[in-house]
């Protein structure tokens, strides 16, 4: 009996397991996959060989709760994955169109600056900013939504931690802040960092907002290099395709963005020669920017 339960347990184990490997490129997650699965091979054969029931027990469980884990971590840190929630990383795949966003601002040196290579360009972008940034450079804000560039909910605070509050109130909280300054509401809302979870995407569900992920990436958080961040951009993007940038770093106002700077004027001439044009994220999706009220 122990022995069928256990081979149960390694079978569900492993079936999760490859799955749950195939949405990560990163190594240690994919090595408590493995150890998952070696400890599931250990329950089994423990229990089939008559070895020590208590051993095959143990292993089992522990396998269960390693790969469960692992899974759980990787679905609520990913930006596509939808396990743990409705969340949009792109728009439809068959239309030329791409929205470029930029999270983290505002930002006292590079956000006008963007919006500056925007406009010379002729095309709007979608700002994802952080609520505590907003109060304390409404005045940037303000000027985005003159100028007729879209404004969305990056939470407000832009930590590590509150992602986890059962009730998510960093939500509301910059919700509130962004309504206080610039009297609008935004419709769509990313997570610092992509991490989110099934409360979180109740909660915006709750306001009938739109929670978006990402599907390019190029790290120009985390690099000076400006070519390398147009190359990574142009590489990975395709017809739809969410490109997200950062113009702030975690809605701290007065870090220096010149990176962006640099790599947008290259990331709109790319995507101009690819025929792709850019739109803001509520055309692409078709979805209203904006709620009617907060
Ligand atoms: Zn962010």
């Amino acid at each position: 009996m122990l022995a069928l339960v256990a081979g149960v347990a390694v079978a569900t184990d492993v079936v999760f397991a490859t799955l749950f490997r195939t949405q990560t490129h990163e190594a240690p997650l994919r090595l408590l996959l493995l150890v998952g699965e070696v400890l599931a091979g250990v329950s089994v054969a423990a229990a089939a060989f008559r070895w020590r029931y208590r051993l095959s027990l143990v292993a089992a469980v522990l396998s269960f709760v390693l790969v469960a884990g692992t899974g759980a971590w990787i679905g609520a840190n990913s930006p596509r994955l939808t396990w743990f929630g409705q969340m949009v990383s792109h728009g439809n795949r068959h239309v030329r169109t791409v929205a470029l966003t930029f999270d983290d601002g505002p930002n006292a040196s590079t956000t006008l600056r963007v919006r500056d290579i925007l406009d010379a360009h002729g095309v709007k972008g979608t700002f994802f900013s952080v609520g505590k940034a907003v109060d304390a450079r409404p005045d940037i804000t303000r000027a985005l939504l003159d100028d007729g560039q879209l404004l969305a909910n990056h939470s407000y605070h832009h930590d590590y931690v509150r992602w986890l509050d059962p009730w998510y109130h960093e939500l509301a909280h910059a919700q509130t802040a962004i309504e206080r300054e610039v009297h609008t509401c935004p419709a769509f809302f990313r997570p610092p960092h992509g991490q989110h979870t099934p409360l979180m995407a109740l909660a915006v569900h709750k306001r009938h907002m739109t929670m978006v992920g990402w599907d390019v990436s190029a790290g120009d958080f985390a690099t000076t290099n400006a070519n390398l961040v147009a190359r990574r951009v142009l590489g990975r993007v395709r017809p739809g395709s969410v490109i997200d940038l950062h113009d702030g770093l975690d809605g701290r106002v007065d870090v220096d963005r010149p990176v962006l700077v640099r790599a947008l004027p290259m990331i709109l001439d790319g995507l101009d020669k690819k025929g792709l044009k850019v739109v803001r994220l509520d055309a692409l999706l078709h979805r209203s920017g904006y709620l009617p009220s907060c």
